[in-house]
């Protein structure tokens, strides 16, 4: 019988690369916390309707990439292809958004029928962060200092912020308009999508991967002409706070988001280092969209960044933490039954904190010996047959050969490792 596949572009994230993952969740988890963000944590079903009214009908991930199926009721669901809406459908659903300020994160698999390719899934993981209430380009750029201290604190290096703005849809009516007429004088060279897409959605045309609807959109007309007053002054009020951050940036005007709700501020950070899918990180301001999913105005702003590919790129740039076995494997040649594990939960109990791991299943001295030296334990600890009739322990460090190995009676065992170990970790806690 032909053995069953996962899905493709669906990976399993095997044990020797989730310590990649933790480090990198673990390092957002707690920028986040420094910046007062709540996590958030939201379902990865939804009603198909909140992508279509949020994303846009005219999207590439709306028109083609979204996994959508009718459920036994017979309504018609998707998988969750972002997480904006389902946050912002969340809070109008909780009332968490109505004249208040919330600064939230979400992490979580996010699902789009794509062509799969380095960097680019069909379940993929981001972590998105959203903060509601705050129409100023402070919180615009507390946000890229955020990005900005995570990469520092990764070690990543060669991320470079692009920087745009959309402006109010009243100033992007104009400009609409005036590419739409741009566009209309090239015709003959945009491609059928393109065509399909011009009047209803013009700016999506600036994206475009098409190479020769790409190289005409180079070519096109920028909204700058046509921003506000309003947009004028919080894009410079953005850009003046960034200088006073330090943090660099180049303003690319042909920069769109691919959703459809961005107003004002738009970023990527993106990299040279991984081909093609080289934006980690991208996001921007969206005024309308909580009152365009049915709550009260609200000012909104936030961004997501691919895991995969920050995953991808720490292991390039060898910016990943050494993996270290566990503090102990504790050995137990000539099966004594249950004392092997009342001794481990013993340990466990005595030292909060301790990773210890008991051999389970039998084997010879040394066999359990190379299993112990496998798992890179720092110490391996004997329980043999004269150690069970004595009360005692045999410890090894399986690091140091220089250490003496030392025979102690089990009441002191807890005692002894605890000084060991934080000896060696200097003064780890445990
Ligand atoms: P792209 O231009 O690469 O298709 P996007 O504009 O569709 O990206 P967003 O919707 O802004 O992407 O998602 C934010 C981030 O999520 C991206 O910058 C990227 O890092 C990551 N991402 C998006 N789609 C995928 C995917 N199919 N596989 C892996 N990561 C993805
Ligand atoms: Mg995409």
């Amino acid at each position: 019988m032909k053995a069953i596949q996962s899905i493709r572009g669906m990976h399993d994230i095997l044990p020797d690369a989730v310590h990649v993952w933790q480090h990198l969740e673990r390092c957002l988890r707690d920028i986040l916390g420094a910046y007062g963000y709540q996590e958030i944590r939201l379902p990865a079903v939804e009603f198909t309707e909140l992508f279509a009214r949020s994303i846009g009908d005219v999207t590439d991930i709306v028109e083609k990439e979204m996994y959508t199926f009718q459920d036994r009721n017979g309504d018609l669901l998707s998988l969750r292809p972002e997480g904006t809406a389902g946050c912002v459908r969340a809070g109008v659903e909780h009332g968490l958004l109505h004249n208040q300020v919330q600064r939230f994160w979400y992490q979580g698999p996010m699902f789009r029928h794509e062509r799969p390719q380095k960097g680019r899934y069909r379940q993929f993981h981001q972590v998105g962060v959203e903060v509601f209430g705050v129409p100023g380009p402070d919180v615009d750029a507390e946000l890229l200092a955020v990005t900005t201290r995570l990469w520092r604190a990764l070690g990543l290096r060669n991320l470079r912020l692009e920087l745009n703005t959309l402006g109010t849809p009243a100033s992007r009516q104009q400009y609409r308009e005036r590419l739409i007429a741009y566009f209309e004088e090239h015709r003959a060279a945009l491609d059928a999508e393109a065509l399909r897409r011009l009047h209803e959605n013009p700016l999506r045309l600036l994206d475009s991967k098409h190479p020769e609807t790409a190289a005409v959109a180079r070519e096109a007309p920028t909204l700058l002409d046509d921003l506000d007053a309003d947009s004028r002054a919080h894009f410079d009020g953005l850009r003046g706070h960034l200088d006073a951050l330090g943090i660099e940036y180049t303003h690319n005007p042909r920069l769109v988001r691919g959703l459809d709700y961005y107003t004002h501020t738009v970023f990527e950070w993106i990299t040279d280092e991984l081909g093609a899918q080289g934006t980690v990180c991208a996001g921007g301001r969206y005024d309308g969209l909580v009152e365009q999913l049915g709550g009260r105005a609200t000012p909104a702003i936030g961004f997501a960044m691919g895991l995969e590919r920050l995953v991808s790129l720490l292991l390039d740039q060898a910016a990943v933490p050494e993996v270290t076995g566990p503090d102990v494997y504790l050995v137990v040649p000539g099966d004594p039954g249950p004392q092997a594990l009342v001794l481990a939960e013993r340990l466990r109990d005595e030292l909060p904190g301790l990773q210890l791991v008991l051999n389970c299943g039998g084997g010879s001295m040394k066999s359990q010996m190379k299993k112990a030296d496998r798992t890179g334990a720092r110490y391996a600890v004997i329980l043999g047959a004269e150690e069970i009739a004595q009360g005692t322990a045999l410890v090894k460090s399986l690091r140091d050969t220089e250490e003496a190995q030392l025979t102690v009676a089990q009441a002191d065992l807890a005692a002894l490792m605890r000084a060991r170990l934080e000896r060696q970790s200097g003064g780890r806690d445990r």
